[in-house]
């Protein structure tokens, strides 16, 4: 008899792609949605302070400081955060924990790319959702009974933001399945869905410190829900890994979040650069659709997407493409950087485009 191959017995997955993190210096990155300021200067005071000591020791399990002070900051209580590493780890984690229906998960077709890879390695079935012409996603959408919804609110790559009302209505329709709005962006002027977690025990909202503040490099995320919700996630943490905070990223996450002055103000400055770069892509043809995050999401009326994005990279600017799907191909995701960067951006944009 034949033996079959081992591969037979592999989960084979497509993987995410992250945006590219170049090696080479002196370049304008705008690709990743990364904060274009440093984190609060606490933060590396919290840092240098860790004791190389304590590192013998395994961190906190159940990450209580960190925990706190995202409970406090958010005014709820500590039974309703859950703490991981980036909220890409809780996502994954939510993922795992909450959807387990023979009934399909839903999010749109346009939104951020690791949903369906979550969706296809955990072997969850999911329907995608079409944006509308003008990418807003459509509540009549998400009236069907389901395994769950996910969805980002401001929406990546579009930046597009919901109100409240409109998560509430899917979150009260839904009883029978969790409900996940994914936050990443919420800081950059948009409102947020977390005091519905105090009305509906089906609701979860999920949050970074990557991007608003700052810290992509520290990987922290975190969720506010039911206690009953953040139990059930708790306990598949507790069953894949313990430890998936490390003791200098907990005291880091505890200085960010109390150095609230400092991190108003450099929100303020990206709004305002944010802002200002609209303006100007508007005034060189571009249009998008009205960004409340920390990237625009932007067309140029006749000059083609990629060769602008190759042209941009020649002159050491990165900026974010996406082939797939084919109706987004036309644009580019244009992170907000500094002034400084954004009006080098502006200015290359003019060369490229022919523009005086
Ligand atoms: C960046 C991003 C994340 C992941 O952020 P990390 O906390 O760095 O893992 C999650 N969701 C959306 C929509 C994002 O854009």
């Amino acid at each position: 008899m034949e033996m079959q191959s081992w591969t037979r017995n592999v989960r084979k997955v497509i993987p995410y792609t992250p945006g590219e993190q170049p090696k080479v210096k002196n370049i304008i990155k705008l690709n990743t949605n990364e904060n274009p300021y440093p984190p609060s200067p606490l933060v590396g005071k919290a840092i240098s302070e860790v004791s190389m000591d304590s590192l013998r020791k395994y961190p906190d399990p159940a990450c209580v400081n960190l925990v706190q002070a995202i409970a406090d900051y958010h005014k709820k209580d500590s039974s309703r955060v859950f703490v991981g590493v980036g909220s890409d780890d809780v996502l994954a984690m939510s993922f795992l924990t909450f959807f387990n229906s023979d009934k399909p998960v839903l999010f749109p077709d346009i939104t951020y790319s690791f949903y369906d890879v979550w969706a296809d390695l955990f072997r969850i079935p999911y329907v995608q959702k079409p944006l509308d012409d003008s990418f807003k996603i459509k509540a009549s959408d998400y009236e069907e009974e389901c395994g769950g919804i996910v969805i980002p609110n401001p929406n990546a790559p579009t930046g597009v933001a919901e109100p409240v009302e409109f998560f509430e209505k899917i979150v009260a329709a839904h009883p029978e399945c969790v409900v996940i709005i994914d936050e990443a962006y919420v800081d950059f002027g948009s409102k947020s869905c977390i005091d519905l977690t105090d009305k509906y025990d089906n609701v979860l909202v999920v949050r970074t410190f990557s991007k608003s503040r700052a810290m992509a490099g520290n990987r922290i995320g975190y969720a506010i829900g039911s206690p009953e919700l953040i139990k059930y996630l708790s306990d598949c943490k507790f069953s894949f890994n313990s430890y998936t905070m490390d003791t200098i990223t907990l005291a880091a996450g505890v200085a960010s979040i109390a150095d609230d002055e400092y991190f108003k103000e450099k929100i303020d400055a990206v709004i305002a650069t944010r802002e200002w770069t609209k303006e100007q892509l508007s005034s060189l043809g571009f249009t998008f659709p009205d960004s409340m995050s920390n990237f625009i999401f932007a067309k140029h009326e006749s000059v083609n997407a990629v060769f602008i994005f190759e042209e941009l990279k020649k002159r050491g600017i990165f900026v974010r493409h996406f082939s797939k799907p084919e109706r987004i191909a036309d644009y580019l995701r244009i992170s907000i950087g500094t002034d400084e960067e954004m009006q080098r951006l502006i200015k290359n944009i003019k060369e490229i485009l022919g523009v005086k």
